[in-house]
Formats: C-alpha cells, structure tokens, sequence
C-alpha cells in the first residue's frame, strides 16, 4: 500500500520533524569545513518549501559522516545549515546540539514556516543504538514525522525509525517526504506492474552482492543482460578460464542455479560475448589511501578463454552494440551495477554505449528508465545522461536492499495512506 506522504498532511502550527539525507562531502578551506557538494541538500528543497507553504514548523534532523558517538567538530552540521539557508532563501536555525537545552529552545521558538536543524544525531552513539530513551528526546518537540531520507532508511536508527515510533504512539502522522515518496514510486510500484518488455542490466563488482536482486527480479523481468566483473563468475561456472579476472568460485553454483531459473520462467539471461581485458602492472606507487597503484598494459578485446596474465575489466563492443538493441525495443528498463570498471576511461566504453542506449530509449521511445546504485549513479553522470534517465535513485545501499525486496525500517515506520 502506498504511504502517507507530506502532500496528505495538515501541518499548520504543528511542530514537524523532518529526517533528511545531509550527509554531503566536505572539505576543510582556510580553517572552516566547507559543503564541496550540495546536491542531498538541494534535493530536499521541494519537500521544505511545500512544509513552508503549508505553515509548519520545521525541525531538521541527519547525520553526518561518523562522529562515532562524540562530538566531532569536523563533523558539524553547522556548515551545512550556512548551506540550505543559502539555497533555501529562508533562514535557518541551528541547534547545537540535537537533543535537549539547545534543541528544545530553538524548536519551542519557531513560528509557521520556520527551519531549524538540529546537529549531527551521530554525536550520540544511542543514534545508531536506536536508544529508545533517545529517539524520545530527538522527538520531544516533534507533533509529526517526515522522513525524505532514503538513503538512510535501511538502517534501524533513532532519527530513521525510533522517532517515527514515539510520533506514532503519541498519535501523531507519520509520513513520506517528497524525496521519499519519489524513490518508493520508482524503485518499488513502478516495477511492481512494469511496462513490457521489462530489461533489466545488472553489472558490477561481485555476484555475492547482487544474488538476491538477481533471483527477485528473474520473477520480474524479461531480459536480464549481465556485465561487470559478475560476468566472470558465470563464465568460470561454465568451465571458461578468467585469467585474474575478479571472480567469486564459491559463486559459480549461484550463478548456474540464475541460469536454469532464468531457463524455467522464460526469461531471456545474456552474457557478454566479448570482454576488454588488460593485464594490470604494478607501477610501486601508492595511492592516497596507501593502496598500490596499478597501470594496464595490452588491452584488448577477446573472446573465450582470457589468458592466464590477463584480467576482464569491461564488456566489449560488440556485447555493448547487443545491448544496445535490445533495450532499443524496452519499456521499462532497471539498472544496477556497472558494466566494466568505469572509473577508468580506457574501461567505460562499454558501460557508456549501454549508458546511450538507455537515454534514447527513453528519450525516443518513452521506456521509463530508472537507475538504482550509487556507482551506477556516477556512471550515467560521468556519461553525462543524468538528465536522459527516468529516475536516479539517491539511496545508494539502500536502493539496493529495497529492489531485493527488503523492509526498510524507515521506510516500514512511516504509515500507509
Ligand atoms: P552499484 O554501486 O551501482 O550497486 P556496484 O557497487 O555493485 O554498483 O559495482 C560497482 C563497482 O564494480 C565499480 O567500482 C566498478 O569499478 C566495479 N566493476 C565493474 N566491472 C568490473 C570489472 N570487470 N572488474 C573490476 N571491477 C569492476
Ligand atoms: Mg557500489
């Protein structure tokens, strides 16, 4: 059943506690910690101005980076405040502190269609505990409840759930922010019934990490086309060699039993054809993180067997242009998961002529297109076809556990329609 979202409540006068996703990079410039990446905060200005127009009072609540239970000053929201009022055009406050004196303060003074944000609720460990005496505290002054924070809602937290549970049990609403409410349209009712044929591309680094969104959405889909390094663990299954390639052996049962599973309902399983391999050399340096930097020598694109020096890094051209065509003809297309190590140019060729394919066909012949994964994400905008797409999930991890089906605790905590 669809959830109760910020459209259906009536807020005027009543204290509203929103839970936003403001966990955004920042960098320290000349002493002061800076927002170097404001889009979770620009994304939840449509959810804000609609509370604003509909006089509440609104008090922020997130989290940023992890403080680990202690107040971290590098780890403010302080910044992020200067940041949304900025963006906003309306002032903010800022309490201090997330809990108490401070907070209790700012959130009694507040008038119709005020803001105020509350400081990193991960300067208490009881936050991610899911304390119940502290979700109480952070609700203290709440009459109802808004999450539009997808990305943290797979997480059981005070400010992701246990809130949401003292609002309730007080009576009060508890509901979807726009943000919210947009992921939950897209990523769960829109693939409930989707439009036909439904495609659906799953890349990335391992099959261990995708074997439950493979078995949910073979019941779901008609096409299944298959790259990344996942790719390589279904060809060591069937007696290929890999090379170095990145492959999971104690996969390679998981992935025969998606193959016959994909046999029985019908449902058309492609591999890659073709493969861009490389063979990695040590160049002796080391990155920032103090991890080896690796250069590629003889890339090339093969079939078969991949030589034993050699390593898979992508999907060829030939595998990409066959995906290509296929989704030429789709009208729902879901994608998770890269289709070769896109970060590196010499490896994106295949993901981006995949990347292509999905705008246009969304562009050309109205397939909704819907993107879920947070380096699926940075593909199709490194691609720059961000703006080609149906929809680009914001959640991350937790668009992941929802297209396997999972409840989300906060997502499970806000009530239906
Ligand atoms: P998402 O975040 O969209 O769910 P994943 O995290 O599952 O995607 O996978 C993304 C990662 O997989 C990327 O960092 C990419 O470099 C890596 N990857 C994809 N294909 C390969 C490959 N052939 N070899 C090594 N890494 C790969
Ligand atoms: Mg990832």
């Amino acid at each position: 059943m669809a959830k109760l979202t910020v459209r259906d409540l009536d807020v005027r006068g009543k204290r509203v506690f929103v839970r936003v996703d403001y966990n955004v990079p920042m960098e320290e410039k000349d002493g002061q910690m800076v927002v170097t990446d404001a889009t979770r905060i620009v994304e939840t200005i449509p959810t804000l101005k609609l509370l604003i127009s509909k006089g509440a009072r609104i008090i922020l609540a997130a989290h940023l980076g992890r403080p680990k239970g202690k107040r971290e000053p590098t780890m403010s929201l302080r910044p992020v405040g200067l940041k949304l009022h900025e963006l906003l055009g309306e002032p903010v406050e800022f309490a201090d502190d997330c809990i108490g004196v401070s907070a209790g303060k700012i959130a009694s003074a507040l008038k119709d269609g005020q803001v105020a944000l509350l400081e990193n609720a991960r300067y208490y460990k009881e936050e991610e505990a899911n304390d119940p005496a502290f979700a109480e505290k952070l609700a203290q002054f709440a009459d109802v409840y808004v999450n539009d924070a997808f990305g943290a809602a797979h997480r059981a937290h005070a400010s992701t759930e246990g809130a949401a549970r003292v609002v309730a049990k007080r009576g009060g609403k508890c509901a979807a922010g726009l943000l919210m409410e947009r992921e939950l349209k897209f990523l769960g009712d829109e693939l409930e019934n989707p439009a036909r044929p439904f495609v659906v591309i799953l890349g990335g680094a391992k099959v261990s990490d995708k074997i439950k969104v493979i078995d949910r959405l073979l019941e779901k889909a008609n096409t299944i086309l298959i790259g990344g390094a996942m790719a390589y663990t279904f060809k060591l299954a069937h007696g290929e060699k890999v090379g170095k390639s990145l492959v999971e052996p104690e996969h390679r049962q998981t992935a025969l039993d998606a193959e016959a599973k994909a046999g029985k309902l019908g449902v058309n399983f492609q591999l890659p054809a073709d493969i861009v391999v490389a063979t990695a050399v040590d160049t002796g340096k080391l990155n920032k993180k103090g991890k080896p930097v690796f250069d590629y020598a003889n890339i090339q694109t093969m079939k078969g067997d991949i030589p034993d020096d050699a390593e898979g890094f992508g999907i060829g051209d030939e595998t990409a242009r066959q995906y290509a065509k296929i989704l030429a003809g789709a009208k729902t297309i879901l994608w998770n998961g890269p289709l070769g190590m896109f970060e590196d140019a010499r490896f994106a060729g295949g993901t981006n002529i995949v990347a292509r394919a999905v705008a246009d066909a969304t562009q050309n012949s109205g397939a909704k297109s819907i993107i879920g994964g947070g380096d699926s994400v940075k593909a199709i905008n490194k691609a720059k076809l961000g703006d080609k797409v149906t929809f680009m999930s914001t959640g991350g991890g937790a668009s992941l556990e929802f297209l396997e089906g999972g409840v989300l605790p906060g997502v499970a905590a806000l009530m239906d329609k």
